[in-house]
């Protein structure tokens, strides 16, 4: 028989499914695949359970429903002072995953290249890839994940089609700050390229950290599709809505794209997730703050273990070097080892990397209950005491 998709057949099954199985099978805590184990706010799983009873389940318009192309607009008022018509310039999608395809395949033609940034999350490269288009793999680097902007600069050239930017980045934690941003948007410029904007950790910052929209920057409004998920910012991450917010042009080939990946999206949904949009801002505060308890908790246990816990100013996620407790194999042992020994799951950080990753780095999500993280903590204790116990009975 002839070969199926090639490239398709040549991508694994991803990390986040094969942790939690693992973990699963372990009954270990699942700090792996990042998703709180809190359901978000009632009001908004009460206004989706009461519209599937009001008679509107049938396709709802090819880009969302009002309700949702609304709120999103006013939310990019409200949060960023950008001016969105709700008409032209939303589309709503089957959550954040359909929206960066969409956006990509609205942008690429095969033998353009595309701008990435490593580590990076693990549908970019092979959806990027589908579409005949050529990644330009620029890579931060722990613990500072700083912005080589002499290599970003390099990578840049006369094919670049666009740049796909995710801030706050899964899994470092990192939000990009205004000068990074402006030396992106002045790259997008000079090269006449777009960006597709992964925002999903949009509200999710801590202390004092703000998330930029590359596309408020000058000269950006016309050149991003920005892509936000209700999955993260109501904590309801199985509901899978996402929306691209885009100028007219690109908006309305995104709209072509979302048409023969799924049309439409459920709009019992996209109707709760627009009550979910119109919240003071006293839920989008106590989301960040309460996130931010968590990682404390989290950053504090794993630091007391001996990890060197790297800073995170937003996402769900810590990345934590266990080099310094004396584990020799590399990080997917790691992760493999914590959650069938010391019942807890991570994933290894060399995921997020197409070759030569570093390999002593594992994810942690602390989207949890805080008595679960501190279980987490305590199984870890227990592990690493035992074992240490065990190193020195043998050594003596
Ligand atoms: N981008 C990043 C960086 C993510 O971490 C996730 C998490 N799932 C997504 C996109 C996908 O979001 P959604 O679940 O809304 O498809
Ligand atoms: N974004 C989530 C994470 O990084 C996982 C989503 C998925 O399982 N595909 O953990």
């Amino acid at each position: 028989m002839k070969t199926p998709n090639s490239l398709l057949s040549a991508t694994g099954t991803t990390i986040f499914t094969v942790m939690s199985a693992l973990a699963a099978r372990h009954g270990a805590i699942n700090l792996g695949q990042g998703f709180p184990d809190t359901d978000g706010p009632d009001d908004v799983i009460q206004a989706a359970a009461d519209a599937l009873f009001d008679g509107r389940n049938q396709y709802p318009p090819l880009t969302g429903v009002p309700e949702l192309r609304e709120a999103v607009a006013a939310t990019n008022r409200r949060f960023y002072g950008l001016d969105v018509d709700p008409v032209t310039e939303v589309v709503v999608t089957s959550g954040a995953t359909e929206g960066i395809t969409a956006s990509l395949m609205a942008l690429l033609d095969p033998g353009d290249e595309v701008v990435v940034i490593e580590p990076l999350y693990d549908t970019y490269l092979p959806v990027i890839r589908m579409l005949g288009a050529i990644p330009r793999i620029v890579r931060l680097v722990p613990p500072k994940w700083e912005l080589p902007r002499a290599e970003l600069a390099a990578a840049f050239g006369p094919k670049t089609k666009a740049i796909l930017l995710n801030t706050p980045m899964n899994p470092t934690g990192k939000v990009f700050t205004a000068a990074e941003l402006a030396f992106i948007a002045e790259l997008l410029q000079r090269h006449d390229a777009y960006a597709v904007c992964d925002e999903v950790y949009e509200h999710l910052t801590f202390d004092g950290w703000r998330h930029i929209p590359l596309m408020t920057l000058p000269g950006m409004r016309d050149r991003c599709l920005r892509i936000g998920s209700a999955g993260k910012t109501f904590s309801l991450t199985g509901w899978k809505i996402g929306y691209i917010t885009a100028p007219r042009a690109l908006a309305a080939i995104a709209a072509k794209a979302h048409q023969n990946l799924t049309f439409t999206t459920p709009p019992n949904l996209q109707r709760a997730v627009a009550v979910g949009l119109a919240k003071d801002d006293a839920y989008f505060a106590g989301l960040a703050s309460g996130l931010a308890a968590k990682r404390d908790v989290l950053a504090a246990g794993l630091a007391s273990l001996g990890f060197g816990v790297l800073p995170a100013m937003g996402s769900y996620f810590i990345t934590a070097d266990f080099a310094p407790l004396g584990f020799t194999g590399d990080d997917v042992a790691f992760c493999k080892h914590i959650t069938e020994q010391a019942g807890v799951t991570a994933i290894p950080v060399s995921a997020f990397y197409e070759t030569d990753a570093p390999r002593h780095y594992a994810r942690f999500a602390f989207c949890k209950r805080e008595s679960v993280l501190t279980e987490a903590i305590g199984r870890l204790s227990a592990h690493f005491e035992t074992a240490a116990l065990t190193r020195q009975a043998r050594s003596a």
